[in-house]
């Protein structure tokens, strides 16, 4: 197997942050090469961010990563951020735009995530391992798929190490996408970001937002399927461990899971590739 990372996103309450504790419990037992923990633009989940991945790195034991978008934020409060993941103990940063929730003001000093890799890497050095965003089925808001190409590259060339894709359930789209990147000398790797089923009606709408097509066959046998619960959580394991296998087969150098918090569905995945 290839070595895999988990992403987690930042508990709120009690509740939470004890079904986090649960999840990393289970999904550790499978050697993750490190975690990850997602970032709230515009200030919301700032400080929840900076607690998890301080919970994870150093009362866990685990190597976290910080996600950090720019967007909402001034230059200063990502310094701040970054000398505090640096006491945190922090090696590994995934670098980010963001987007502004919709009718939030100021858009922030850093207007793309190639700038905000710069800046790492112009007051931290070699420091940070920094993964960037990449889009295997286009970035919605890119002008064109060769535009949306061309500005990951510069993020590559600001100095990112590595890229973690957007979920997607095409493999060819991913191979297509490392083919060109790799044409356009793009030398990093490029992992791809795996999204485990489990609420299929919420996973529609997040993917319309996100522009991650589900190919119609799956949410046709989702369909028939219907409320056969346990039917369901085999199928989905099965298209994604499925999804897994041709991508490492293909050459992926590691997949990255977005757990969304749940041992469940990423376990079931990973038990079939075991
Ligand atoms: P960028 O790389 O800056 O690109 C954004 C858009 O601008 C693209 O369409 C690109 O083509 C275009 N663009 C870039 N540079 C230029 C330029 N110079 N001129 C014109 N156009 C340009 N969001 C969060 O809020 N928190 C998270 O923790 C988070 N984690 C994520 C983790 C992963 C692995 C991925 C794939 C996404 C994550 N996101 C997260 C979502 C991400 O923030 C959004 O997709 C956001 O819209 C784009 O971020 P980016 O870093 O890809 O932006």
């Amino acid at each position: 197997m290839v070595p895999i990372s988990f992403e987690f996103y930042p508990p709120k309450t009690d509740e939470q942050r004890a079904q986090l504790d649960r999840t990393v419990a289970r999904l550790r037992a499978f050697a993750p090469e490190y975690v990850s923990c997602t970032f709230g633009a515009g200030g919301s989940t700032l400080s929840y961010t900076s607690e998890t991945v301080r919970h994870l790195q150093q009362d866990l034991g685990l190597e976290a990563a910080p996600h950090l978008s720019c967007v909402g934020g001034t230059r200063e409060e990502i310094r701040e951020l970054l000398k505090l993941y640096r006491a945190i103990g922090c090696r590994r940063i995934v670098a980010l735009r963001g987007d502004l929730p919709s009718g939030m003001g100021h858009p922030g000093d850093l207007r793309y995530a190639a700038e905000l890799v710069a800046l790492i890497r112009a007051e931290h050095g070699d420091r940070f391992r920094i993964e960037v965003a990449a889009y295997p089925e286009v970035h919605p808001q890119a002008e064109d798929a060769l535009a949306d190409l061309r500005h990951f590259k510069a993020k590559v060339e600001a100095g990112a190490d590595g890229a973690i894709t957007q979920y997607f359930y095409n493999a060819d789209a991913y191979f297509r996408f490392v083919d060109d990147a790799r044409r356009a000398g793009v030398d990093v790797p490029i992992v791809p970001g795996i999204m485990p089923i489990s609420n299929f009606t919420q996973l529609r709408r997040f993917s319309e937002a996100c522009g991650a097509e589900i190919p119609r066959w799956i949410g046709k046998r989702m369909q028939a399927l219907g409320d056969d619960v346990a039917a369901v959580r085999e199928f989905a394991a099965d298209v994604v461990a499925g999804l897994c296998r041709r991508l490492v087969e293909g050459g992926a150098p590691a997949l990255h899971f977005y757990t969304l918090n749940l041992a469940r569905p990423t376990e079931a995945v990973l038990r079939r590739l075991a």
